[in-house]
């Protein structure tokens, strides 16, 4: 049940999608052609899994993928980011405007549930995958931490032990809310301290915790199924080599993570790899020298927007796209608010 204040709010923003959409304005048609947008996935699962994922509002279902895609491809040619950049520095001519998709993390439910409904949709994709966790299986550190944590809390004297074990390794631990509001602020306080340490605290809470029994749907994709997806005609980029925040990275594990998840790549895929995603969005003039250094063509950024003609290729901006902003207050998806969002002129109503 929405609250009177969030519905008035979702009602306003119905009206302004709408009034914006038919007067033209956010119509992929009065800017497309000049502006390429960049659209971000991250997990594609089914509806009864996605409130059990580390972080739902970023999921999508299948059946909402297809409905993006299916929208996506009546205004803009939906290709890999490698593609879309070539054409929007070629000008190369095309029916409709370019859109680039891309989907983050690498994690298995891209491999089963996303790459049969792009085919389906017959668009090609970029997949920023982590090139360790790919080799190891092991998941991304945030994950970790929020199963870890969540399990551990409901373990005898849980808080306690996480308490000790947060003490020790020198961070403060949030401890408001319920256990999947507290995992989501410790990640949060661990993505402000250097990597070598949040390392090491997601290692030891593995230990103190033991094993966590995980979803059937949880896991990384192999490189046999990246390969496979390169087979398909999609891109295969680099999201670092072990998904830290880059930012806190000394220069030496900095220029390792890009560097490395590029030469363990190529090698796995038996060709160039040319798109960088930096972890989480951050990245400065020090990490984008590093990006650079290590051979790569552009890279991707979490910054929300559309990319001009002559846009820096090293910070392309992106647009996330979430199924809950998506919804109009019926509680469908609404093209009007989707377009909105892309246009560039989301003023966040
Ligand atoms: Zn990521």
């Amino acid at each position: 049940m929405m609250r009177p204040m969030t519905q008035l709010r979702r009602r306003l923003g119905d009206a302004a999608a709408t009034a914006l959409w038919w007067s033209g304005i956010t119509h992929p048609a009065r800017w497309g052609k000049e502006r390429l947008p960049v659209v971000t996935f991250h997990r594609v699962l089914p509806a009864d899994a996605v409130a059990d994922s580390p972080y739902p509002s970023i999921a999508v279902t299948p059946e909402e993928l297809a409905w993006f895609l299916n929208c996506f491809s009546q205004y803009f040619r939906c290709v890999s980011l490698g593609e879309a950049v070539a054409a929007q520095r070629a000008r190369e001519p095309a029916n409709l405007p370019w859109m680039a998709v891309s989907f983050d993390d690498g994690t298995l439910d891209n491999f089963e549930y996303a790459a049969p409904v792009l085919q389906e949709a017959g668009v090609t994709a970029t997949f920023f995958v982590v090139a360790q966790n790919a080799s190891s299986g092991h998941l991304l550190w945030p994950d970790r931490v929020v199963y870890g944590l969540r399990a551990l809390l409901g373990q005898d004297h849980g808080g306690a032990r996480a308490d000790r074990l947060a003490l020790a390794h020198g961070i403060d631990r949030p401890i408001a809310g319920d256990a999947r509001q507290q995992a989501h602020d410790l990640v949060v306080s661990l993505k402000k301290i250097p990597c070598d340490r949040v390392d090491a605290f997601a290692d030891a809470l593995d230990e103190e915790t033991g094993r966590v029994e995980l979803a059937g749907w949880e896991g990384m994709m192999t490189f046999d199924q990246i390969r496979c997806l390169r087979e398909a005609g999609h891109e295969i980029g680099s999201h670092s080599l072990s998904h830290p925040i880059l930012t806190n990275c000394d220069d030496h594990r900095l220029q390792r993570e890009c560097e490395e998840s590029r030469r363990l790549l190529e090698e796995e895929l038996g060709a160039k790899v040319g798109a960088f995603c930096y972890p989480n969005g951050d990245h400065d003039a020090r990490v984008v020298r590093a990006v650079q250094k290590a051979g790569f063509t552009h890279a991707v950024t979490t910054d929300w927007g559309t990319n001009p003609m002559d846009a820096d290729p090293w910070t392309l901006k992106r647009s996330d796209i979430q199924s809950h902003t998506t919804r109009s207050q019926s509680g469908l998806l609404s093209t009007p608010r989707l377009a909105w969002r892309l246009s560039g002129l989301h003023l966040g109503v």
